[in-house]
């Protein structure tokens, strides 16, 4: 059934129809129109599963999906167009340029916490790059995974785009088979499966994985400013966001204000704490039971409240904590926050550095040479300085991670040039052709050694 349907798209695929710019662009708005129509059942699937606000599901999940096909609607024309490229004295004379292909047929494995943006973007630079898909979005979103399996069924034929519902021995199935992209968003340990499976095929992958995304309060910071921006990127899903504030390494000489500060922003958002309405909820019993183990080490400062019955946690700020502390091991995904003194922006950056690559670093500071430092000394996917989160709304900005948190990026042209290949072609003048490469060759190299300098 798997290996028919994929068959199916390959031949469909071969026909050479997805790579004419106008069906790209067709398929481009017919998603927009689709997910226009199923705006509605969208967001409410979003509140069953997550208890997203209607407002927040479209400011992280469906306002995204929109901009973005807009984006590529605007810019396929120049992505598709030939790319002119020196030739050089090398291969002169001669034309040289670059075409952007599709790589033919694209699997999309997608995680539980955006369920419609980390589904629906990737589509949009695979449909049109002028791919055919297979798409599985995540078991543990049901109410969403329904509505888009619905919607896209709905919308275009199983030849362009397949949905496949089911959890991991389905992933496992559906990575036995042969794709020429996979696009993975998920976790590290899983995105090395993903890979591994890829490996079999030789199949190109990009990774979208997670990681523990530090946040360092340098002692000159505008703590109200890094506590407002720190709360939004806890509260934001709860916590539940691949770029969400994991850590805060703050200056101790600021800590304690840095505390109050925080503190003041979380009641701010989030008046009525974990029952202020559209506050989201942990996704099920096993993360809200790990959460729960987490908050055991250290010292709960603020928050700490729980509700078992709606899988609700309070955003928790936790101190007096070690590195050895599981809460500092793992991925938190979650609105839970430590917060580690440092005496220096040299200890944040040996803490950090000694540590996997995160997705994202946040550096909240006034000077900019510490900024700057900063930044260029950490190893990270992508950075805000004074702002969490915003990074990967910025158009222009490739979206992706960096050894454990990743590889490859998307979103915008970074998208179309992902789900493309770039074939590079020389066609030959024939006005005269150098007679240097052919036979027999000359003792003296003497002339080749001017050319090839
Ligand atoms: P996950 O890795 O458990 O699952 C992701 C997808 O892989 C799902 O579709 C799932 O069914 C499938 N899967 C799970 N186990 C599998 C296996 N053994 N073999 C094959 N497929 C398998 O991740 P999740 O819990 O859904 O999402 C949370 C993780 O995703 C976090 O680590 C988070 O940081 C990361 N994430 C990253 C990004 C990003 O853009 N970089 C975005 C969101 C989430």
């Amino acid at each position: 059934m798997i290996k028919s349907r994929l068959d199916k798209k390959r031949r469909y695929f071969n026909t050479g129809v997805t790579r004419q710019a106008n069906f790209r662009k067709q398929v481009l708005l017919a998603l927009k129109e689709a997910i226009r129509r199923y705006e509605k059942p969208l967001v409410e699937a979003l509140a069953a599963d997550l208890n997203k606000s209607a407002y927040e599901s479209y400011m992280t999940e469906i306002g995204l999906v929109i901009q973005e096909i807009n984006r590529h609607l605007k810019f396929l024309d120049k992505w598709m167009k030939p790319v002119r490229r020196r030739v050089g004295i090398n291969a002169f004379p001669g034309k040289a340029y670059t075409l952007a292909e599709p790589y033919g047929l694209v699997l999309i494995l997608s995680p539980w916490n955006y369920p419609v943006n980390l589904t629906l973007m990737p589509l949009v630079g695979a449909l049109a790059a002028g791919n055919c898909v297979a798409l599985k979005p995540s078991e543990f979103s049901p109410h969403t995974t329904a509505v888009l399996q619905k919607m896209l069924q709905e919308s275009f034929s199983d030849q362009l785009i397949s949905v496949f519902v089911g959890g991991v021995s389905l992933s496992e199935r559906l990575l036995e088979e042969r794709y020429d992209y996979i696009f993975f968003t998920g976790s590290s340990p899983v995105g090395k499966k993903v890979m591994s499976a890829a490996a079999n095929h030789l199949t190109p992958v990009t990774l979208e994985l997670g990681g523990k995304s530090p946040c360092i309060i340098t002692a000159d910071a505008d703590l109200s400013l890094a506590a407002k921006h720190i709360a939004f990127g806890k509260i934001l899903n709860a916590g539940q966001t691949c770029v969400a504030p994991d850590y805060v390494l703050a200056d101790s000489n600021i800590l304690d204000r840095f505390v109050h500060a925080l503190a003041r922003a979380l009641n701010d958002q989030l008046p009525e704490g974990l029952h202020t309405k559209g506050y989201p909820r942990i996704i099920n019993q096993h993360h809200f039971d790990r959460l729960l183990g987490l908050m055991a080490d250290g010292k709960v400062l603020v928050g700490g409240q729980v509700d078992a019955q709606s899988h609700r946690i309070a955003p928790t700020i936790i101190s007096q904590l070690s590195a050895d502390d599981t809460i500092m091991q793992e991925e938190i995904f979650g609105p839970l926050l430590p917060i580690l003194p440092v005496q220096s922006e040299d200890e944040a950056l040996d803490f950090i550095s000694q540590r996997e690559k995160p997705l994202a670093a946040y550096i909240f500071s006034q000077n900019k040479n510490k900024q700057e430092q900063l930044l260029r000394r950490l190893s990270y996917g992508g950075a805000c300085v004074n702002d969490t989160i915003s990074h990967i709304t910025c158009q222009g900005l490739p979206f992706g991670g960096v050894g454990y948190s990743g590889m490859g990026a998307y979103h915008g042209a970074y998208s179309f040039w992902t789900f493309s290949h770039e074939k590079s072609i020389y066609k030959k003048a024939s006005v005269f052709d150098l007679p240097l490469k052919y036979g027999p060759y000359p003792h003296s190299y003497r002339m080749l050694k001017w050319i090839l300098h």
